[in-house]
């Protein structure tokens, strides 16, 4: 692939911004980022005035289906991290994304369940804690790159699987309901998902319903023990990964119509199906628990723990792509500022994944890059214009045109289609 350079008004290269800068690009590797003056006369320079150049982006939290790919691409994401599958669909699909048009995917393997599991099609069903054990060492060595436990764990098997997994060399993310983020940090677990399991440690006498809880009036009452909480979070050291996007995403839902692009690009049936009717007071509700989760995220923000930026999708209907950075809008809201919210969905995440090849734009790195409209370093955008992405070395200079790409047909056989048609069917049969 012949070498070529790209410049804008400004670079983040992943920790720092620079100006009167190129990217050069050689095959699938960036081969350089020097000074515009510097760029050899011979090479071709695709400029892209009142843009700037980011490192590809990383979805940290969400479930591939096969129809995702084209959107995440025309957003400039170009590396996601599957948390829960199928294990050999979605090892066949890591294998498959180069001749796809699809991002480079990481993948966690099943969710890893108790009995029973909350979706059954992409778990794996434990029953004790030596079971726990060897699921962890058998889901290892099957090759992904990192370990998911899921709601229904026991709290005492926690430890043990934490030992297992940092035995194989991974790390371990966790959906911590019910057992709360405490628990799961005490016995090493390295990253949270959707602040949930906060619960559980902030109001532990709570009425049952955890959306209630959040969204509750008197919720602000433990506001407290939330401080104290925030502190134990930050001395544990485990990472937050809240994907406030899901959250949003939920009273939306109830409350007003999905974004244009959602009711165009995403599949029509999985959009009902992920939707709630519209209903005023449960989204009023919903409403107020974002508000309270975005205002714990916070917290933690103050206190520097670390922060991922994972959108969910396809839970909640979002579409893949956007939703992320709906999730950096959202983290900004939180107290990021515009590079921090980057920086959770770049560098900070290939640093947490061990990807030292992703996240940054330097010598050596992937060639994947976004080239977004506006400055970025200012204003973080809800709605992104993507000018251009590179992904491994390959160009979508029509990045938009990929959401065209979208076939409602197929999905419906990917696991995660599969998995939400089970839940459809279980919804509406009590009115059957
Ligand atoms: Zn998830």
């Amino acid at each position: 692939m012949s070498v070529r350079a790209y410049s804008a008004d400004r670079i983040y290269d992943g920790d720092t911004v620079l100006h009167d800068h190129a990217v050069i690009v050689e095959g699938d590797s960036i081969t350089g980022l020097v000074k515009l003056n510097a760029v050899p006369s011979d090479l071709p320079l695709i400029r892209h005035p009142g843009c700037t150049i980011i490192p590809g982006l990383i979805d940290t939290h969400m479930h591939f289906m096969r129809w995702q790919g084209p959107a995440f691409l025309a957003y400039g994401v170009t590396t996601v991290r599957d948390t829960g599958n199928d294990l050999d669909w979605i090892l066949q699909c890591r294998e498959a994304w180069p001749k796809e048009t699809w991002p480079r995917i990481l993948c966690m393997g099943p969710l890893l369940d108790g009995d029973p599991p909350g979706h059954p099609l992409v778990a794996r069903t434990i029953t004790d804690v030596d079971a726990a054990a060897v699921a962890v060492r058998e889901t290892a060595s099957s090759g992904v790159d990192a370990i998911k436990l899921y709601a229904s764990i026991a709290a005492e098997w926690i430890a043990p699987m934490v030992e297992a997994s940092h035995a194989a060399g991974l790390k371990v993310s966790m959906h911590c309901l019910p057992h709360g983020v405490l628990v799961a940090g005490r016995a090493g677990v390295d990253e949270f998902y959707h602040l949930d399991g906060i619960l559980a440690d902030v109001w532990p006498d709570r009425p049952s319903g955890w959306l209630y809880v959040w969204g509750d009036q008197d919720f602000c009452q433990t506001w407290d023990r939330q401080l104290q909480v925030a502190d134990e979070i930050a001395e544990l050291g485990i990472v937050s990964t809240p994907t406030l996007a899901y959250w949003d995403s939920q009273w939306r839902r109830r409350l007003q119509d999905p974004y244009d692009e959602e009711s165009r690009f995403v599949p029509g049936d999985l959009l009902t199906w992920s939707s709630a009717d519209p209903d005023p007071e449960t989204g009023e509700v919903w409403r107020r628990a974002t508000e309270a989760a975005v205002r714990f995220q916070g917290l933690l923000l103050e206190r520097d723990v670390p922060v991922l930026a994972g959108s969910d999708t396809p839970c909640g209907g979002i579409l893949p792509g956007q939703s992320l950075w709906r999730e950096l809008t959202l983290l900004v809201e939180a107290g990021l500022s515009p590079l921090g919210a980057l920086r959770a969905a770049t560098s900070d995440a290939a640093d947490f994944c061990e990807r030292p090849e992703l996240g940054r734009l330097r010598t050596g790195s992937a060639a994947d890059i976004a080239i977004v409209r506006g400055d970025l370093t200012a204003t973080i955008p809800d709605q992104p214009e993507i000018e251009h992405v590179v992904r491994a070395g390959v160009d979508y200079d029509q990045p938009a045109a990929l959401l065209q790409e979208f076939h409602d047909s197929g999905w419906r056989d990917d696991p995660w289609g599969r998995q939400m048609a089970l839940h459809w069917a279980k919804r509406i049969s009590p009115k059957a």
